[in-house]
């Protein structure tokens, strides 16, 4: 059953009547590649309480919105007299214009647009650049289309999950993101690494009466959570996964040790500088001057060599590995930690308990005769950390997490940092990054349909009349 007929209009007025209903064109003009389109209403006001037809006007504003452009550089500007009417049942209010919601300066068809465009990934950036838009104006409707799909997130399926922090300035502030690790997906995101901060996450939790489906908590070994997943999730074990584990061991061993070698090189560099040239033969100082060389270039060379020391040695370039070769030579200490990036990586793909008790065991031997032969601490403390975490890493061979989806989550964050959409604005960020982690199997993208809009009145279908379906 049409809504529309034809017969007695031109098919201008016709789309007109589509795209803004209640109103007709009357001038268009094209200024500067801007289209200006003026309307006048076709017919007389409409009650918004009542629904009666021609109350009394009682005075008439403008409004001037954008539409969507024609051609792709050109904007269209839309404006036309919105009527305040004085209805007999007692009210008087502006009518409702069907095509723009209140208060917006834009058509719902340009939030369509808009959201389709975000639902390609488009940057918010790019998208105001090219539509002519206020950054602010795309994040509202960004933010609005995103709590529509990802506010509410059903969790009943939930198993294994793992808890991540991750900094959101330099050393100041945090955000504690949980992925389910069986769908890559972001379950939540809450600001701070505190225990006060995450408790809601338990909250949550038990709310929606999954605490007793949870087996698995993979996280970092630093954090309070072992504690809290206890008293929360009475049936979860709490894993130190790889991911975690390699982490820490880069940062506190390979990192540090990188340091130490850096300052025995430049302790060895400055007794050659302040050493006395006087009296020496021109050879000798020539000597000198070239192992200062060889000693400035092995500083050099360790410059962001921990990626070395840490990725597989089967995805090394045939360069790198002679660069690593290189290193290990030229830098003892390093020479000795190195094995324990593969010790450590050979305890993770242990399934067998007893067999990787026993790798661990190795790992902690290694680590005590490094601090004792080099007097490096830092070993020391990681071992003490093994013994400590031993049951939760035994357990991760046993579950197989490596969680290797959190160093993905991990980048995709730090992509969404410098994109700026800012942490002024914390939970339109962290709906962010539940949106550019919305899981494998299933997307909350995906129960979008094509032309539909998130309004701040809710869910809207682009077509003034009802679909044939
Ligand atoms: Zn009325």
């Amino acid at each position: 059953m049409p809504i529309l007929t034809c017969s007695s209009e031109t098919s201008k007025s016709v789309i007109d009547r589509l795209r803004y209903r209640g109103f007709c064109i009357d001038t268009a003009r094209i200024e500067n590649e801007t289209l200006f389109l003026e309307l006048t209403p076709s017919g007389a006001p409409v009650c918004p309480k009542c629904g009666q037809r021609s109350p009394k006007v009682h005075d008439v504003s403008y409004r001037q919105v954008k539409d969507v452009p024609l051609i792709s550089t050109e904007q269209v500007i839309v404006r036309f007299p919105v009527r305040r009417v004085r209805c007999s049942c007692g009210c008087c209010a502006r009518e409702v214009i069907e095509w723009v919601e209140p208060n917006s300066r834009i058509t719902k068809a340009m939030v369509c647009l808009v959201q389709n465009m975000l639902r390609m990934k488009l940057p918010v950036s790019e998208i105001s650049a090219e539509l002519g838009l206020h950054w602010d104006t795309v994040k509202n409707y960004d933010k609005l289309l995103l709590t529509h799909l990802f506010d509410e997130i059903d969790i009943s399926g939930v198993r294994h999950i793992a808890i991540d922090e991750f900094a959101l300035e330099k050393k100041h502030k945090y955000a504690t993101v949980v992925m389910d690790l069986e769908t890559s997906r972001v379950i939540w995101v809450s600001r701070g690494k505190s225990q006060n901060s995450f408790s809601p996450f338990f909250e949550w939790v038990k709310s929606k009466a999954v605490q007793d489906k949870i087996l698995t908590v993979s996280c970092d070994m630093n954090a309070a959570y072992p504690r809290m997943v206890k008293e929360h999730l009475p049936k979860a074990v709490i894993l130190y996964d790889f991911f975690h584990v390699m982490k820490k061991f880069n940062e506190e061993v390979v990192v540090e040790g990188k340091r130490r070698c850096v300052s025995l090189l430049r302790d060895s560099l400055r007794s050659i500088k302040s050493a006395k040239n006087q009296g020496l033969s021109p050879e000798k100082i020539l000597e000198r001057q070239k192992e200062a060389g060889v000693l400035r270039g092995k500083i050099t060379s360790l410059t962001g060599s921990q990626w070395l020391i840490m990725k597989p040695i089967q995805q090394l370039s045939e360069k790198r590995h002679l660069l690593l070769d290189k290193l290990l030579e030229d830098n003892e200490l390093l020479a000795a930690v190195y094995p324990l990036v593969d010790l450590l990586r050979k305890i993770w793909q242990c399934k067998d308990p007893k067999s990787c008790d026993e790798l661990i065991e190795l790992a902690r031997k290694l680590l005590f005769a490094i601090n004792n032969k080099h007097g490096f601490a830092p070993a020391k403390t990681f071992a003490t950390m093994l013994k400590r975490r031993k049951a939760g890493i035994i357990c991760a061979g046993k579950y197989g997490y490596s969680s290797g989806q959190l160093e993905g989550a991990n980048n995709k964050i730090k992509v969404l940092k410098r994109t700026a959409y800012g942490y002024r604005d914390f939970e339109y960020f962290s709906l962010k990054i539940k949106g550019v982690l919305p899981g494998k199997r299933f997307s909350p993208w995906d129960t979008m349909k094509r032309g539909y809009a998130v309004l701040k009145s809710g869910l809207w279908n682009t077509l003034p009349f009802p679909r044939n379906t």
